[in-house]
């Protein structure tokens, strides 16, 4: 089968005060184009690094990230862009959207970036899809955590990425509109083939992912199946 990802001996330092912080060390594991995974492990532990440097969101140190068999090491800052756009889609915790425009304005940006054509009504039916269609001319402070969150999938998927990486996407959201986004991000996997790769704390959500893969201490400490996968 073909891996989206490969990680090979990723390492993230940092220099503070004089000392260097090890925040990922060596971590090494490949994604199988289509597959569900989550990642766990405690707080500080490097999760969001790591799925920051698998986004092409910031670099690594050293070791490389290989994404549908690009180096992501190798780029300018304007092909990583590029490959952002084009194949991968991210879900912030906090979801990130531009506060000064509509939900429906928020949605369109990507599109517009990408210089694509009826970039009103591609973005309604993606607010559509997500239930929001009667919130699009909504600003983010008069939008719930769960409709932002939404807002944010909405716009996540509006590249119909390849691979979809998202940073405690529940995290900030009761149990009911947890189910519904949860219920979204494995749509798009179904529906589309989707690769997601979750950071996360909901256990629940973790087992509903093919694998799970363990982060301690900037570490790799297990990688395992679940009975999904
Ligand atoms: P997690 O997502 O598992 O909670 P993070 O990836 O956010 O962990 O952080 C891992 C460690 O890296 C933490 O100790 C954090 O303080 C440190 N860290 C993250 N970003 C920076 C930075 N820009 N400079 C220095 N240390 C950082």
């Amino acid at each position: 089968m073909e891996n989206i990802l490969r990680i090979s001996n990723l390492t993230k330092t940092y220099q503070s005060a004089g000392k260097t912080l090890t925040v990922l060390d060596h971590i090494n594991f490949a994604v199988i184009a289509g597959s569900t995974n989550a990642i766990v492990g405690p707080s500080g532990s490097g999760k969001t690094t790591l799925l920051g440097l698998c986004a092409g969101l910031d670099r690594a140190t050293s070791g490389i990230v290989e994404l549908n068999g690009i180096n992501l090491g190798t780029l300018t800052e304007d092909q990583l862009a590029q490959v952002r756009n084009q194949y991968i889609g991210f879900i912030f915790q906090n979801f990130q959207l531009l506060p000064t425009l509509t939900a429906l304005e928020n949605v369109m940006v990507p599109l517009e970036l990408r210089g694509e054509k009826n970039i009103r009504t591609r973005a309604m039916d993606l607010l559509d899809k997500v239930g929001l269609a009667d919130r699009s001319h909504h600003y983010p402070t008069q939008l719930s955590g769960g409709e932002q969150q939404r807002v944010s999938l909405a716009r996540a998927f509006s590249n119909a990425p390849r691979i979809l990486f998202a940073d405690e996407p529940t995290g900030n959201l009761d149990a009911e509109t947890s189910e519904k986004v949860v219920k979204l991000l494995f749509d798009l996997n179904r529906e589309a083939g989707t690769t997601l790769v979750v950071v996360t704390h909901d256990l629940e959500l973790a087992a509903k992912t093919q694998r799970i893969i363990r982060i301690k201490g900037g570490k790799l400490v297990a990688d395992d199946l679940t009975d999904k996968g």
